[in-house]
């Protein structure tokens, strides 16, 4: 009888150590999926201290060179450069702190799982579509070729090329539907701007992102898994390296800190300044410079602005409705409470002008 038992609960134990053994695998090899993940150019966790190790030392090289002629350095006076008092004492900075630590992990979550969602349902969703095409032209399911390492350079370049293209698209629709514009307005309600902007943004406005990112990616692994039966291999060091050349400037996309590529490169790569005039509010920044990494899409579609000298930039909302969103609360609601006035096709509620505050910063 107690033999009887024993060996039930050992099978038993055996069986549940098997599944738990296999459920720890699965998860490893997803684990393992993620790491070689091609959407590493994307520009998640921002705040990684080589991103801001980044910020640092182009601010420290920029301040050299800046500082009047003569100005003895001293790091006090660098900061003073860096981090400026009208940046990081402004109300908009608190409360892009207060959004971060509250919200930041909310959008990293809702953009991961609609990318990657979206990435792997359409990379099979379009193989098959592919090879259902060649069965109707002929037999066999697909070219059928072997992958070198010309081809698996082309694969990793095609995926940046149409993650960057998917974020063009994604952005570009946030601000010309009238409904995804609502919530995009969060991160232009910033009216200065500093590396806790990168996540100033309302969940909901990431879907569409996520969505063509993955879109136009999935399209690209669908295609290349479909010429290439054998699979084909991910080049980590590619997307790392494109990962780690991006991102050392990326985080003076949201800062006062002007970094232009001058005329010629800014048409192909956007620069720090060309996302500053992203955010700006005169009718000549609106609608402007849409891109990540790339500039060129911008330059096709007609929405390039590239700076010929410094500009002086009113970041913010046209009028003063980015005044509106002041608090965590409204944050989050406004955009529903808009979005509804447009789905009623009324337009959105007019900027409170009884409430008159300073645009600059909250010194002293
Ligand atoms: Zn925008
Ligand atoms: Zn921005």
């Amino acid at each position: 009888m107690i033999e009887n038992l024993t060996a039930a609960m050992a099978a038993a134990l055996t069986a549940y150590l098997d599944r738990i053994q296999g459920e720890v695998a699965a998860f490893a090899g997803r684990l393992a999926d993620l790491s070689t993940y091609p959407f590493m150019v994307m520009p998640i966790h921002r705040l990684y201290w080589y991103y801001l190790f980044g910020f640092l030392a182009i601010a420290f090289v920029l301040y050299l060179r800046r500082r009047p002629a003569g100005e003895e350095f001293t790091i006090k006076r660098f900061l003073r450069f860096w981090l400026p008092k009208s940046v990081y004492r402004h109300r908009s900075t608190l409360l892009d702190l207060k959004f971060y630590l509250f919200n930041g992990v909310f959008v990293e979550v809702a953009f991961v799982t609609v990318l990657i969602g979206s990435f792997f349902g359409f990379a099979e969703v379009f193989e098959a579509a592919f090879r259902a095409l060649w069965s109707v032209g002929g037999p066999g399911e697909g070219p059928g070729l072997t992958a070198t390492p010309g081809a698996e350079l082309a694969y990793m370049i095609a995926i940046i090329l149409a993650a960057d293209l998917g974020f063009f698209i994604g952005h570009y629709l946030t601000h010309k539907v009238p409904l995804l514009w609502e919530f995009h307005k969060v991160h232009h309600s910033a009216a200065v701007l500093n590396p806790l902007t990168n996540y100033r943004f309302h969940p909901v406005d990431r879907i569409p992102l996520g969505l063509f990112m993955g879109l136009l990616t999935g399209l690209v692994k669908g295609g290349f898994g479909f010429a290439y039966p054998g699979g084909i291999a991910e080049m980590t060091a590619v997307n790392v390296g494109v990962l780690l050349a991006f991102n050392l400037s990326a985080n003076l996309r949201h800062s006062h800190i002007w970094l232009s590529y001058g005329w010629h490169l800014g048409h192909v790569l956007s620069s720090p300044a060309q996302h500053q005039i992203h955010h700006g509010s005169e009718p000549r920044h609106i609608d402007k410079n849409f891109g990540l990494m790339f500039s060129l899409w911008d330059w096709i579609a007609g929405t390039l602005y590239v700076p010929r000298a410094r500009e002086e930039i009113r970041f913010g909302l046209s009028g003063r409705e980015h005044e509106e969103y002041d608090s965590l609360w409204r944050l989050y609601s406004l955009p529903f409470v808009k979005a509804a006035a447009v789905l009623r096709g009324r337009p959105a509620p007019a900027a409170r002008s009884e409430r008159p505050r300073r645009l600059e910063g909250q010194e002293g």
